[in-house]
């Protein structure tokens, strides 16, 4: 089925001018990049889009970091899009992501791990709300 999820190419991949790269991933598992925008992040986006780590000890870290430099937002379309983008994405400490994949290529810790990818469907509509609107996606 034909889905949409939501990526965040992330601060310190940004920064190492790595987005052409992690793009080139995405584009080559097949997925299609159809809203794509470079941001920097608020405090309050931040905070509110990792609002579900709250709690965590890292959660002042993590919003510190995303906040810490741009990101580009995405839109990702394809085949089963959220579980794809998942598996191009690696698992979330670098150490254990498999060859491949972007965390394993250029993610630098667990929280300095380059990209972001929706974890459900519902969570992908979400999210892509938080930062687009549906006259800027084009699929
Ligand atoms: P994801 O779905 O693979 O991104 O992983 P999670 O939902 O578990 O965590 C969300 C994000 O929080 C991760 O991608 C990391 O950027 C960050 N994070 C997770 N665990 C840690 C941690 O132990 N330390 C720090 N500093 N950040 C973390």
């Amino acid at each position: 089925m034909t889905e949409r999820t939501f990526s965040i190419i992330k601060p310190d991949a940004t920064r190492r001018n790595l987005t052409g790269k992690v793009n080139a991933v995405i584009e080559d598992a097949g997925l299609r990049i159809v809203a794509q925008r470079r941001i920097q992040m608020t405090d309050a986006q931040a905070k509110k889009f990792y609002e579900v780590h709250a709690e965590r000890p890292f959660y002042g870290e993590l919003v510190d970091f995303m906040t810490s430099a741009p990101v580009v937002v995405q839109v990702l379309e394809g085949d089963n899009a959220v579980a794809k983008y998942r598996e191009v994405m690696g698992a979330t400490n670098p150490a254990q992501a498999a060859d491949g994949t972007i965390r394993k290529l250029y993610a630098e810790s667990v929280g300095e791990n380059s990209v972001h990818g929706s974890d459900s469907l519902e969570n992908a509509k979400l999210e892509i709300a938080q930062f687009f609107t549906d006259a800027d996606i084009v699929g």
